[in-house]
């Protein structure tokens, strides 16, 4: 936790630097599914910032998970992007797609406390079950079809059907007891991860879900806080349960509105947002653009919608 002055008002003020302040490590974790757009910049440039302003470090991690959907050019383009907007980013670069064996550790521990079960459904089954109720963002939540499934029909099943594993959400939740987190914009949040419902934990085409690899990642990189858009702030929930269960570190986290165009689209790769690419290629000057982010300005015909 951060001193505060008013703890730290009986003192002189000698001019050093505080060092019993624990440092800020903040990270920029993009997808190398596509290419980065102005929201990734915004996010890139509040993490940065928040790190450097505090004498602290900014991370680079390249959430490759996804080994069929990440592509090197995406990659090389991230670093083109942030050499372009000024940005540096300390120590190496971290990539998923070398993390297996912490994910499955990870796994492991929350097998060994039996909150995992294999799951068998596919996407369309899941979309065929009646009333399955939405997470945000177009995610349902599963309606738990698997986790009545008995251990010899799981065992039956496991070694002839592709399956996920998810975690059993509501004895997680009486395990880990009421948790909470704090945003920078929202201040103290309760945790509520069971408007999720089971998330997947380990994927059947990955090698581990967002949710358990960014939880596990940012604990083993030492991130304090996280910088990231408002449309990942509903998924903080599972992370901080996860944190809890895992007994990693709880960050701190600053969740921005996202951008979008003119006709209140949210900027996205799949909505066709203009890439830092072709600004780039366009002759535009990234320093200038990433100084103007960071003054809460934003180029003409961009916006802010919350979520
Ligand atoms: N990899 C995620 C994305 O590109 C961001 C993850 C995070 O910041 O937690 O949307």
């Amino acid at each position: 936790m951060m001193t505060s002055s008013a703890t730290r008002g009986q003192e002189p003020d000698t001019g050093q630097v505080d060092n019993r302040r624990e440092p800020i490590v903040s990270r920029f974790a993009p997808s190398p599914t596509g290419a980065l757009h102005l929201g990734h910049a915004l996010s890139a440039v509040l993490a940065h910032d928040l790190a450097r302003a505090a004498g602290g470090r900014f991370l680079l991690r390249i959430e490759d998970i996804d080994g069929g959907r990440s592509r090197p050019e995406h990659v090389a383009g991230i670093l083109s992007d942030l050499r372009w907007l000024g940005l540096s980013f300390d120590g190496p670069v971290l990539h998923q797609s070398t993390r297996q064996v912490a994910y499955e550790a990870a796994l492991e521990q929350l097998a060994g406390m039996e909150l995992l079960y294999p799951c068998f459904c596919t996407r369309a089954d899941i979309a065929a079950s009646a009333g399955a109720p939405q997470a945000g963002d177009d995610v349902s939540v599963y309606p738990g079809t698997c986790r009545g499934l008995t251990p010899a029909e799981r065992q039956a099943r496991i070694a002839t059907t592709p399956h996920a594993w998810r975690i059993d959400m509501a004895s997680a939740v009486a395990l880990a007891g009421p948790l909470d987190w704090h945003d920078a914009a929202a201040g103290r949040v309760i945790a509520d991860s069971m408007a999720h419902g089971d998330v997947v934990l380990a994927r059947k085409d990955a090698l581990a879900s967002y949710h358990l690899a960014v939880t596990v990642d940012d604990a083993a990189q030492g991130v304090t806080d996280v910088v990231r858009g408002a449309d990942l702030f509903a998924a903080t929930h599972v992370h901080r349960l996860l944190q809890a269960l895992l007994e990693l570190p709880t960050l701190r986290y600053h969740h921005h509105a996202l951008l979008a165009d003119e006709s209140g689209k949210r900027l996205a790769k799949r909505h066709g947002a203009p890439s830092l690419a072709l600004l780039r290629a366009e002759g535009q000057d990234g320093a200038a653009l990433a100084q103007m982010l960071r003054a809460g300005r934003l180029p003409i015909g961009i916006g802010t919608i919350s979520a």
